[in-house]
């Protein structure tokens, strides 16, 4: 079957070079491993506050886990990061670290967390082979923090960081998703970590996922709106040379910072020509665009019993197959899944 964008076909050529490509030539060796879809926080953008989670047995167990992942980085993954739903409630998570870092041929392992559990983690986990940690943080204020979480601690995050850096997971990243009416003005105090500290402090676009869709699309804030906020308070935004075409926030500083800001802009300034990742949600799927609800599911037929090689077969081919990029600008919303059921 053609493809309509590019008129090219979507089943993969055997001569097609080996390693995890796109037909588009795109590099795939990014994978973003969800391993839970549960939660400790409910974050407004993010899910309902009365989620049902999935039952536990829908869900890899650590050894399906651990045979798909080292499965991903035989065929060329380099660097993975586990995220969720929140990871650090997932049971084993330093187990799981520690077999994981190891598989050879992976460079970089990293998290992406709420940061609440770090204080009891941080240490473990870097004794474990984690590289590097990147914290949810949307705001400074305690009681707007509660708001947008629902019922979370903003100093328990705070002692989440301190815990990270005290671990030498560094360079910190901090991620804001910046949620008109809940955050907005934020953006100002948050850009100011930058001048003390060697953070990357990065601002997210709301994104559209399933249920929470139409509440996402309607709070969007761009990030061109968000820069504005931070240079007309702070001052000029230089932007460091040396830019990765992969990573989606080209990064920028304040004169005399130690730390850096980035920008994610999915919606308003989409890059998916640099997009070098793919998605392992934590009911064994693989999800391969964000935005898109197109997946291959992993998990089903590993339980049926099929062999190692038929596996690598579909999961190449539906590499192959990768959508270009997503179609928001065209109404396209993903309706399947929410980010916490992807693993953002
Ligand atoms: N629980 C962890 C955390 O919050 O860092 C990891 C999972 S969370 C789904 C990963 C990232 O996705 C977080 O930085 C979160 O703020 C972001 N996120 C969640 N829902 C989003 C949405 N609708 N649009 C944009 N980013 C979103
Ligand atoms: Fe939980 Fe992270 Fe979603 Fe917030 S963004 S509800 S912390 S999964």
């Amino acid at each position: 079957m053609p493809d309509s964008r590019s008129g090219e076909p979507l089943e993969r050529p055997s001569s097609t070079r080996s390693g995890l490509y796109d037909r588009f030539g795109r590099r795939l060796n990014y994978l973003r491993i969800s391993l839970t879809d549960v939660c400790n926080l409910r974050c407004v953008y993010c899910m309902p506050e009365k989620m049902q989670f999935r039952p536990r047995r829908e869900l890899m167990n650590d050894d399906e886990l651990f045979f798909i992942t080292r499965m991903m980085v035989s065929l060329g993954v380099e660097k993975i990061r586990l995220t969720g739903g929140e990871p650090t409630v997932r049971p084993n998570l330093v187990g799981i670290v520690r077999t994981i870092a190891r598989f050879p041929g992976l460079r970089d392992l990293a998290i992406t967390t709420n940061g609440l559990l770090l204080p009891q983690i941080a240490e473990p986990l870097a004794r474990a082979g984690l590289n590097r940690v990147n914290i949810s943080l949307d705001t400074l204020d305690p009681e707007k923090f509660r708001r947008i979480t629902r019922w979370g601690d903003l100093h328990a995050v705070w002692a989440g960081i301190e815990a990270a850096e005290a671990a030498g997971l560094r360079p910190i990243k901090i991620n804001a998703v910046v949620t008109r009416g809940f955050n907005e003005d934020e953006v100002v105090d948050l850009a100011r970590l930058t001048l003390e500290r060697e953070w990357e402090v990065r601002f997210i676009e709301v994104m559209p996922f399933g249920s929470e869709a139409d509440f996402a699309q309607s709070v969007v804030v761009t990030s061109q709106e968000t820069r504005r906020r931070i240079e007309e308070a702070l001052g000029p935004l230089y932007e460091i040379p040396g830019h990765s075409p992969n990573d989606p926030a080209r990064p920028y500083r304040l004169a005399g910072a130690r730390g850096s800001i980035g920008f994610i802009s999915t919606v308003s300034e989409p890059f998916c020509a640099g997009c070098n990742r793919l998605r392992l949600t934590a009911d064994g799927t693989l999800r391969l665009c964000l935005l898109r609800d197109g997946e291959l599911d992993v998990l089903t037929p590993l339980r049926r019993g099929a062999n190692e090689e038929e596996l690598r077969a579909r999961i190449l081919n539906a590499v192959y197959a990768k959508p270009w990029g997503h179609g928001l600008p065209e109404g396209e919303v993903p309706r399947l899944r929410l980010m916490s059921q992807i693993g953002g």
